[in-house]
């Protein structure tokens, strides 16, 4: 388990999340669930919003990367610890609007943003943009003109690091369809064309260099090379970047082969980010800038754990045990995009020791359809509630109807008290958009 002191084993061995009984949860909110500990999740906006105070006076800003789990009650915790977020779609826009956020501290990702998306953006005063191509900045520019308004902007730069990370969730590599590259000379190209469009303000850059880190080193080589690059820019184009932002990328605990990170210890992180910011800006005679981080995992990946009820148990002797869950690719898709690896017990015999390696099978017509592989437990029975622990992140946010399984609801605990945030589908949900036009019938 992973090192929360709101994720325990209590004292009737059944597993605790937030002060809640899982086995409770499971019976009173049925599963498949997701099940987010709000105490968690304010704590890690917390540590990074505090540590900006006490090491850099203050003069930066936490933006949550809402993609990593986005609903109305994530977004009104966001905004009641005072940080920022960011969006990558007019929908997690509309979202966060819905939930009353302040647009000044919305950030808007994407490497290709629709017109409808940029006009929303603009319609609602979002604080920053981050442009990620000419064809975007022009149209910007003009929608911005249009409105007889500027708009602040940051231009995506890639500063080429190869962070120690999974190879599908790289960004930042020479490759990666994000930014324009510092070592290739556009990134300085693109800055140029952006000081021409009268209708935008170009405050600095951003840079989000891959997910799942653990190496600090990375994020230090990152702002190594950002900081040159405001040199350099500053002295062909006379530029003073204003804002920097570092993107997110902080790893979190899955499995036995990944760190246990403390709240405390994320601290760590940004303090080497900002230390080295401080650095090489003094030894390049620049002023420093206003930064932000834009954490997504690290926020609401370990406060997050999904419900299961074991069916049916399948052995094919000698190879393989598959325990089936009531969930699937549907509501948990990274094992089947990335073969992500997760810890899983019984929630209602959790000091049960694990004795047999398993996969955890869903129930999608897909032979891909596994959520895990290779998970410890012990002899799960049918009617057993499996919890898959740090399902925070990526998740939800990622779930579909695929074979019109309907996507779990999510509940909020605190102090032992539940409440949906996400109320679970219905049938009648899956068929709201369809037609049968006149000739079918
Ligand atoms: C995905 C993403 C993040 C968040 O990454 P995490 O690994 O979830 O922290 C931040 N910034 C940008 C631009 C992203 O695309």
């Amino acid at each position: 388990m992973n090192s929360r002191d709101t994720l325990k084993i209590n004292s009737a061995g059944h597993l605790e999340i937030g002060g809640a009984d899982c086995t409770d949860l499971a019976k009173e909110f049925g599963t498949p669930l997701y099940v987010y500990d709000e105490t968690h999740i304010r704590n890690m906006m917390r540590v990074y919003q505090d540590t900006i105070k006490e090491a850099y006076d203050g003069r930066g800003l936490v933006l949550y990367a809402s993609k990593a789990f986005s609903c109305e009650a994530v977004y009104a915790i966001a905004k009641q610890e005072g940080i920022g977020i960011d969006v990558v779609s007019g929908g997690e826009l509309y979202t966060a609007m819905q939930a009353g956020f302040p647009a000044e501290k919305i950030c808007m990702h994407g490497n290709n943003k629709l017109k409808h998306e940029i006009e929303f953006a603009l319609d609602r005063k979002i604080g920053t943009i981050v442009v990620d191509a000419y064809s975007e900045a022009d149209m910007l520019d003009e929608e911005a003109r249009k409105r007889g308004i500027v708009q602040d902007i940051l231009l995506r730069i890639n500063p080429g690091i190869e962070a120690h990370t999974h190879a599908y969730v790289q960004t930042a590599t020479p490759d990666s369809k994000f930014g324009f590259s510092i070592a290739d000379g556009t990134a300085e190209k693109m800055t140029a064309y952006l000081l021409q469009k009268k209708n935008l303000r170009l405050k600095g850059f951003h840079c989000h260099i891959g997910s799942q880190i653990f190496e600090k080193q990375s994020f230090v080589l990152a702002v190594e090379k950002n900081v040159k690059f405001m040199s350099d820019i500053k002295n062909s184009l006379g530029f003073v970047t204003e804002s920097l932002n570092m993107g997110g990328g902080f790893g979190i605990w899955y499995t036995q082969e990944d760190a246990k990170l403390t709240v405390k210890e994320y601290k760590e992180y940004l303090l080497a980010l900002i230390q080295t910011l401080k650095k090489e800006c003094g030894t390049y005679g620049l002023q420093l800038p206003f930064i932000y981080i834009e954490p997504g995992r690290s926020i609401v990946g370990e406060a997050g754990i999904t419900l299961y009820t074991v069916g049916a148990v399948k052995e094919i002797p000698g190879i393989k045990k598959y325990v089936a869950i009531d969930g699937g690719m549907f509501e948990s898709p990274r094992y089947a995009l990335y073969h992500s690896k997760y810890t899983a017990l019984l929630a209602n015999r959790a000091n049960d020791t694990p004795t047999e390696m398993i996969s955890i099978a869903g129930k999608c017509c897909e032979s891909g359809d596994i959520i895990a592989a290779n998970v410890n437990l012990p002899k799960a029975q049918t009617g057993d509630i499996l919890a898959v622990l740090s399902t925070g992140a990526y998740h939800y946010s990622m779930a579909s109807n695929y074979n019109r399984n309907l996507i779990p609801p999510a509940i909020l605990v605190k102090d032992g008290k539940a409440d949906y945030i996400v109320k679970p589908q219905s049938y009648e949900d899956l068929v709201r958009n369809d037609l049968i036009p006149e000739r079918l019938k």
